[in-house]
């Protein structure tokens, strides 16, 4: 089954304490999309500027994304800057130009309003809720993910979306602050009542939590050696988790979790290059490989059986 994928495509520029890299393609829409491309069909929802890479657009065609839904506007991409401290947990934003992207008004095509899984990336709630208003049926998953600075300056129309939303994506003080509670367990209660019966807390460097029906996963995150630049981990989650979905066609207590286990696979790859480097090309047998790394990783048995 596709996958609706609705977010930012733009050129970041990215200093790590291993080097730096400027206007490079990225994009909440694009990491995710790019990492989904790899279960399944991805329709791709945004908007970039003339200065677009033409070579960018290509890729993402020969990975078999659907470009009807990408808007090509006069005037500039929107583009990103941030730099990373030694601890790659911190990082400064240095510059958001929003460009053609700030006056983003998501418009599905029709072959487009009857797609199964969808995933809202981190735009404005309003336009979160437009593209649902636009699915001519309801999907069969929708998942989301916002940031403090929605939770802060919009959350009534955070609160309408969100009623309307399965699965939500966010990390561990979105989440505190989105329940204004500081207790993890606590706070998914809380946001549960809110619409999502499914949350997922990323921790970063620390894995991946996963809160459904009172019952827990949780993922570590893969021990890499060289994390070289963590931009786009959290979107790149989001396409292993989705695409899997809805490669798997079923939303069951087995297929989430490993769904989190391609989304911990993936995010783990990503980290490995700047932008989108390492998860160009990946073969079939290294998405294998990794996978079984973290069953590995996990495993144990039951001393008494
Ligand atoms: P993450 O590391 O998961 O937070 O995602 C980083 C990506 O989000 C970068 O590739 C940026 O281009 C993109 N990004 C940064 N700020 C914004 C924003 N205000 N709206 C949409 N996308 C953004």
């Amino acid at each position: 089954m596709s996958l609706l994928v609705v977010g930012s495509l733009g050129l970041d520029t990215v200093e790590t304490p291993f080097g730096k890299a400027t206007d490079v393609i990225g994009g909440t829409a694009i990491y995710c999309g790019v990492a989904a491309s790899y279960f399944t069909g991805v329709r791709m929802v945004g908007v970039v500027g003339e200065d677009f890479p033409q070579a960018e657009i290509a890729f993402f065609r020969q990975r078999g994304i659907d470009l009807d839904g990408l808007e090509i506007k006069p005037g500039k991409s929107f583009s990103w800057g941030g730099r990373y401290h030694l601890d790659l947990n911190m990082r400064d934003t240095l510059f958001t130009h929003l460009n053609v992207f700030e006056s983003f008004q998501p418009a599905l095509p029709p072959k487009y309003r009857d797609t199964p899984f969808v995933f809202l990336g981190n735009i404005g709630p309003e336009l979160q809720l437009e593209v649902l208003n636009q699915m001519a049926t309801t999907p069969k998953l929708v998942s989301l993910d916002t940031m403090n600075y929605w939770i802060e300056r919009t959350p009534q129309q955070l609160g309408d979306v969100l009623k309307r939303v399965d699965v939500l994506l966010v990390n561990d003080s979105e989440a505190r602050q989105l329940a204004s509670e500081a207790n993890l367990v606590k706070a998914a209660r809380q946001i549960h009542n809110m619409g999502p019966k499914i949350i997922i807390i990323k921790k970063g460097e620390h894995g991946a939590l996963m809160i459904s029906g009172g019952k827990y996963f949780w993922a570590p995150a893969f021990p890499l050696e060289n994390v070289f630049d963590p931009t786009g981990a959290g979107d790149t989650f989001a396409g292993g988790f989705m695409g899997y979905l809805a490669h798997a066609g079923k939303v069951s207590d087995e297929t989430l979790r490993q769904a989190v286990i391609y989304g911990s696979t993936f995010a783990s790859f990503v980290v490995e290059d700047f932008s989108l480097g390492r998860i160009r090309h990946l073969e079939q047998a290294e998405i294998s490989s990794r996978f079984t790394d973290f069953h590995t990783m996990t495993r144990f048995t039951k001393p008494w059986e």
